[in-house]
This record gives structure tokens, sequence and C-alpha cells, in this order.
């Protein structure tokens, strides 16, 4: 099968051949549909997740697919369902490492991957759908929608006419967005370096934007909104330099939570730090997935969407084929995409 492989750390990724094998205890074979590119596996190939001694392997964590086979002991899924392929832990169980074979030697990978034609997940890592669900929907479940919702949900607990700053309206910070619309934040305020970001983040729900490249972020509220700070300040660049300036902007009920990782080694800034004591208590958290759990959630993001609640339009900003691979992680490395979908088929 075809597959896109990280081997060798800040280089483009080999479009190759790779031997898939049999699903073993708790694994699943699954044909992938679709996949979306994370900022993550941006920080796979720079070598930043500390992965760099495990090259050669596959990348990729939100996916859609459909069951080929399972391996002895799943239950969960059967051949022929259509699954959500997520990176948190659902139901199941915890398989060991699937293991390929690239260039004749064993190649072990994570206990899920979706840049590529087929895959070996660990059961923990699939949830079943109904069949009709979009498969684009199914990958954004996967990670950054779900992302998205928890972390405005469960990890903010935003709670209705709160404001919301969605710092990078990238491939995240757009879901971000339609998370907060969901929940009723208001404002939404999205930020970004780039004016061209502008159209899309009010397409998908937020009342104001600011080109940060234009202008100090607190001032440009302040003239235009009249707000001091913000309730929940969520950031997707894990960019110091941003990171020290919006920290800063946060109400004295506020929660700050990064979803963006600063590169391994790097600093971020607390100007005047005596700020997060006048309130009643800021808090400043990293998330892992907005801690959503995939068996409980994912279901009812499902729901949610058949109900004509949750919409995905305008999510999806490139549709690609797996041969295009590079060139669409540089576009979300040069922050010039929404969420990107590679089409297997
Ligand atoms: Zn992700």
């Amino acid at each position: 099968m075809k597959a896109a492989i990280l081997e060798k750390i800040n280089e483009p990724l080999t479009i190759a051949e790779v031997e898939i094998g049999e699903p073993s205890f708790g694994q699943v074979l699954v044909k992938i549909l679709v996949s979306g590119i994370c900022g993550s596996q941006l920080q796979e190939i720079g070598g930043y997740k500390g992965n760099g001694a495990y090259v050669p392997h596959l990348l990729g964590h939100e996916g859609a697919g459909i069951v080929q086979k399972i391996g002895p002991g799943v239950t969960k899924v059967k051949e022929g369902d259509k699954v959500v392929m997520h990176w948190r832990k659902g139901d199941g169980i915890e398989s060991d490492f699937p293991v390929y074979t690239f260039k004749g030697k064993p190649m072990r990978s994570g206990k899920v991957t979706t840049f590529s034609e087929y895959s070996i997940v660990s059961e923990n890592r699939v949830t079943p759908v109904p069949q009709d669900t979009p498969n684009e929907l199914c990958a954004l479940l996967g990670c950054s929608l779900s992302t998205a919702l928890g972390t405005v949900n469960l990890e903010a607990d935003l709670k209705l006419g709160e404001s919301l700053m969605v710092v990078g309206v990238g491939g995240l910070g757009i879901n971000l967005i339609k998370a907060g619309r969901l929940v009723g934040a208001y404002p939404i305020i999205a930020v970004d370096i780039y004016e061209n970001k502008r159209e899309l983040a009010q397409q998908m729900g937020a009342q104001f934007f600011v080109d940060a490249s234009k202008g100090k972020i607190g001032e440009v509220i302040e003239k235009n909104l009249g707000m001091k700070d913000v309730d929940v300040i969520v950031d997707t660049t894990g960019n110091p330099v941003s990171l020290k300036e919006t920290i800063q902007l946060l109400s004295g009920t506020g929660r700050f939570i990064m979803v963006g990782q600063p590169k391994p080694g790097e600093t971020v800034e607390l100007t005047n730090a005596n700020h997060f004591f006048g309130g009643s208590g800021k808090t400043l958290k990293a998330t892992q997935g907005g801690r959503f759990t995939p068996s409980i959630e994912i279901p009812r993001y499902v729901r949610l969407y058949r109900g004509g609640v949750l919409n995905i339009d305008g999510i999806v900003s490139h549709r690609v084929k797996l041969d295009q691979i590079n060139e669409a992680v540089d576009l979300v490395r040069k922050g010039q995409a929404g969420r990107i979908m590679i089409e297997m088929e």
C-alpha cells in the first residue's frame, strides 16, 4: 500500500510502498478514506516531539475509514464498520505498536496513523459511527473539531456570553471559532498575523478580527470593542511572542488555554506576573486535546451534526491526494490553510 513516511527529520515525507501485515491482538485493519493534517504532524516532521529516534515512521492522527478486518480480542467494531480514527484513547484494547515493513525492514509505528491507504490501529483509537456520517466530519472528529469543542466546552467551561479570543486562524483556530459559536461565546475575537484570514474568521462566526501584525491586540480591542480584557483566550500558535502579549489580556476570572505547543526549550514570559492575582483566580492551562473522550463525545457530536446544530461548512480549505501531501504540509506551515484533507481514493 502507498503511504507517506517520515524518513528523515525536517525533510519532505517519502511517498512509497509499505507492506502491511495482519491485525494482531486488539488491532483493527482500516481502509482510510480521508485524513486531516494537524499541526502536531508538523511538530513530528520537525522532530520536536522527541520522535527523531523512531524514524522512519508513519504519521497522521485524524481520519475516516472502513474496518477491513479485526484482530483477536476486538469487540468494539466489525468488518465494514465506518470509524473515526483518533489519537485520544477511547474504549477498547490498547494494543501493541503496529509493525509495518519498509525497504525490507520492520517499521514500528504509532497506535493510530492515517497518512496511508490502509492502517493498523489499536482498538481504542477507533470509534464506530453511522455509515452515512460524512467522511470529512469523521476526520475532523478525530482531532481538530473534537479538540476545539472540548477546549471551549470542557476545558474552559465557557459560559453563555463570555468573550472568547482565538489566536491563530488555522486548521484548529477555525474549529475553535465554530465551537465558540455553538456554546454562545460573545464576542468571538479572532487574531492572526495574516490579513487574508479576516474573511475566513468572519465566515466561521468571529465577530471581530485583529491583524496582530499591525498593532497591539489589547489596544485594538479596547479602541474598537471597548474591552480591556477577555474571559477565555485559546492560543493555537505556541508562539512565545504572541503568548507574552495575549496572556496579559486575561480577565479577572479568565481561563487561558494553550493548545499550540512552543518548541522544546523555548521560554514563555509572563510580563507583570502579579496581574494573575488581580482577579478571582485566573487559569493558565496547557490542554491535551481539549480533554475529549472519544467514546462519549464523538457519538454526541455526530448527533449534533445530524440534528443540524453543528455544521462543518468552510472548515476544509483544501482537498489533496496523498501524492501532494508535502505541498499541503507547506501550506499548513505557512499559515495559509484552514483544514486540509487528504483524499485516499
Ligand atoms: Zn491533531
